[in-house]
């Protein structure tokens, strides 16, 4: 693993925040303004291609990435914000009915944050 590499996977499994590349990008500048966008984005991708840190990709949002540690998200429908959802496991209910293994599974739970839910109730309170 490279300097770049290290750092930059600290960054990710160290943050509940679900980072874009662009916001990993915004930390490493703290400590190496000399670093660029690009070289962020190859490490990022070289860990996510290595299996060390997940890609969360939703529809028109930029992709943003996360720790392994087994758990799904929650999704704003409004403002794209993620939230973390521990369900119990469900590996072994899938197994049973697809009667067979699978590499992983993705679940995604839409939904409006408490944050916009808050907005819409001032809105309807107007
Ligand atoms: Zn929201
Ligand atoms: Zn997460």
């Amino acid at each position: 693993m490279t300097t770049y590499e290290r750092e930059i996977y600290h960054i990710i499994i160290n943050s509940v925040k679900h980072l874009t590349v662009e916001q990993i990008y915004a930390e490493m500048k703290n400590k190496y303004p000399q670093i660029v966008l690009a070289t962020v984005y190859n490490n990022v991708n070289r860990l996510w291609k290595a299996k060390m840190i997940r890609k969360i990709s939703i529809e028109n949002m930029p992709d943003r990435y996360d720790r392994l540690t087994r758990h799904d998200h929650l999704v704003c429908q409004k403002c794209g914000k993620l939230a973390d959802i521990t369900f119990e496991d469900l590996t072994a209910s899938l197994r049973r009915q697809l009667g067979e293994d699978f590499f992983s599974y993705d679940l995604k739970v839409f939904y409006l944050c408490p944050d916009c839910r808050k907005q819409e109730k001032n809105q309807d309170d107007i």
